[in-house]
C-alpha cells in the first residue's frame, strides 16, 4: 500500500501554512481517499502549533520539524527537514507545493532517498487497468498517474513510475486550498540532524507593493500589448498616457500585469517603452502561463505564441482595434473592437467613482 506524505511550510508572512501548501494538502487528502492509502502531512515551520489546527479534519498523521533554523528558506536546513519528514513517514509518494522554497530542495531530497521527482504536476489520479489495459500489470490492477504539460502547455503528458519514493511537485492553482474549522490536534516533532550551516539568512528584499506588478494571487490579469506604444489615430505615440492608464487600472483593481513579447522587447529596439514592464511580465510560449480567473487583453494582437500562455485563464476578454485579430478567431470569450485608451480611461473613471 502506498504511504502518502504531503510536505508543507509556513513562510515569513505569518504562522499559517502557505496557500500552495494547503492546495497540496487537498491533493494528498483526495489521493489518499482514492487509493485507500495512509496520509501523513509534514510541516516545516518555526512553530507549527497554529498551522496544524487547520489540518485536524484530514485525519492524517501530522509530523513537524520546527525551530528557529526553519524560519526562513535555506537549502541546508530545508533539505534536512524534508528528508527527516520523508524518512519518519516512510513515504512512497511525496506531494509538495511547487513553491520556490520546496522547488529548490525537492530534487536533492529525492536523490538522498533514492527516489525520483517530477515537477509541474497539474493532476494525479489512480487508473484502473482492464484486461485490455496498456500495462503488463493485468486485469484489475491500478497504477498512479501524474499529469503535466510540456512545450509551453501544448502537449499534455501522463506519467507513471515504479520508482519509490516518487516526489511530485504540484503547480500552484491546480487544487482548492484545504479549508476546515480549526480544532486542537497532536503533532509529532521530528528531530533533525543539521549539517554545518554556511548560509546566514539576513532578511528579504522585495519590491514595494506599488512597484510589484506581478500578483499571482490576483483574480484578474491585465495584459498590455505593443499597441499601447504604437502610433495612434492622431499619428502620435502616447507612452506616458498609456503608462498612467495601465498603472491606474492596476491600482484600482489590484490586477496582475502581463505583457506581450513585442512590448517588453521594445526597450532593446529603441522604441517607446513602459518602464514598469520587464520580461518577467511576458505571457506566452517564451513567457509565463499564469492561472488567474479572468484575463483582459489590451492592444495585443492575440497571436498563437502569446495566447498559448493564456491556457489556464478561465475567462478571456480582449480590447483590440483590429476586427481580424487572433482574439476574434475563437481565442477570447468576448472581444471589444474598440480603442483601449478610451475604454481603460472610462473604466478607470467608473472604478474611481465607485471607490469614492
Ligand atoms: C518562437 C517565438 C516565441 C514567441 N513567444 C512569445 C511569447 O511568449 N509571448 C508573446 O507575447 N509573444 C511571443 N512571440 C511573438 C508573437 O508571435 C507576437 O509577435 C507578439 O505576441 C505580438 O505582440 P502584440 O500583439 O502586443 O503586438 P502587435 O502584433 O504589434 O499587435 C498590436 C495590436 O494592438 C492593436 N492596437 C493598437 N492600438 C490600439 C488601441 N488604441 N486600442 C486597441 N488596440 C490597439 C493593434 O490593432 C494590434 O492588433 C513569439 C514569437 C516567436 C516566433
Amino acid at each position: 500500500m502506498e504511504s502518502i506524505l504531503v510536505l508543507t511550510h509556513t513562510d515569513d508572512s505569518g504562522p499559517a501554512l502557505t496557500k500552495p501548501s494547503l492546495e497540496a494538502v487537498t491533493a494528498g487528502y483526495d489521493l489518499a481517499a482514492q487509493l485507500g492509502a495512509t496520509l501523513s502531512i509534514g510541516i516545516v515551520a518555526v512553530d507549527a502549533a497554529s498551522a496544524v489546527t487547520s489540518l485536524a479534519s484530514t485525519g492524517a498523521r501530522l509530523l513537524a520539524v520546527t525551530g528557529e533554523p526553519f524560519a526562513q528558506p535555506r537549502y541546508a536546513t530545508d533539505a534536512a527537514a524534508c528528508e527527516a519528514l520523508c524518512r519518519a513517514a516512510n513515504a512512497t509518494i511525496v506531494l509538495a507545493p511547487g513553491t520556490s522554497r520546496f522547488t529548490r530542495v525537492a530534487a536533492g531530497v529525492a536523490h538522498r532517498l533514492g527516489g525520483f521527482i517530477d515537477t509541474h504536476i497539474t493532476a494525479i489520479a489512480q487508473q484502473m487497468l482492464g484486461a485490455s489495459g496498456p500495462s503488463p500489470l493485468g486485469t484489475g490492477e491500478c497504477r498512479l498517474e501524474a499529469t503535466r504539460w510540456f512545450y509551453r502547455q501544448r502537449i499534455e503528458a501522463v506519467l507513471t513510475r515504479d520508482v519509490r519514493p516518487w516526489f511530485l511537485l504540484l503547480d500552484a492553482g491546480t487544487n482548492a486550498p484545504f479549508a476546515a474549522q480549526p480544532a486542537p490536534i497532536q503533532v509529532e516533532q521530528i528531530q533533525v540532524q543539521l549539517p554545518a550551516l554556511r548560509t546566514t539568512v539576513t532578511g528579504l528584499r522585495a519590491p514595494t507593493q506599488t512597484a510589484q506588478t506581478i500578483r499571482p494571487e490576483a483574480k484578474l490579469l491585465l495584459v498590455a500589448g505593443a499597441g499601447w506604444t504604437k502610433k495612434q489615430l492622431d499619428g502620435q505615440t502616447h507612452p506616458t498616457q498609456a503608462g498612467d492608464l495601465i498603472l491606474n487600472f492596476l491600482r484600482l483593481t489590484n490586477a496582475s500585469l502581463g505583457s506581450s513579447k513585442s512590448l517588453v522587447d521594445q526597450g532593446s529596439d529603441n522604441q517607446p517603452v513602459l518602464p514598469f514592464l520587464t520580461h518577467l511580465n511576458q505571457i506566452g510560449q517564451t513567457g509565463a502561463t499564469p492561472r488567474h480567473l479572468k484575463g483582459l487583453s489590451t492592444c495585443c494582437h492575440g497571436e498563437e505564441p502569446h495566447v498559448v500562455g493564456w491556457r489556464f485563464i478561465a475567462e478571456r476578454r480582449a480590447i483590440s482595434l483590429d476586427p481580424n485579430c487572433g482574439w476574434t478567431r475563437g481565442k477570447a470569450d468576448v472581444v471589444y473592437i474598440a480603442d483601449a485608451f478610451q475604454v481603460i480611461a472610462k473604466l478607470n473613471a467608473l472604478l474611481e467613482a465607485t471607490e469614492n
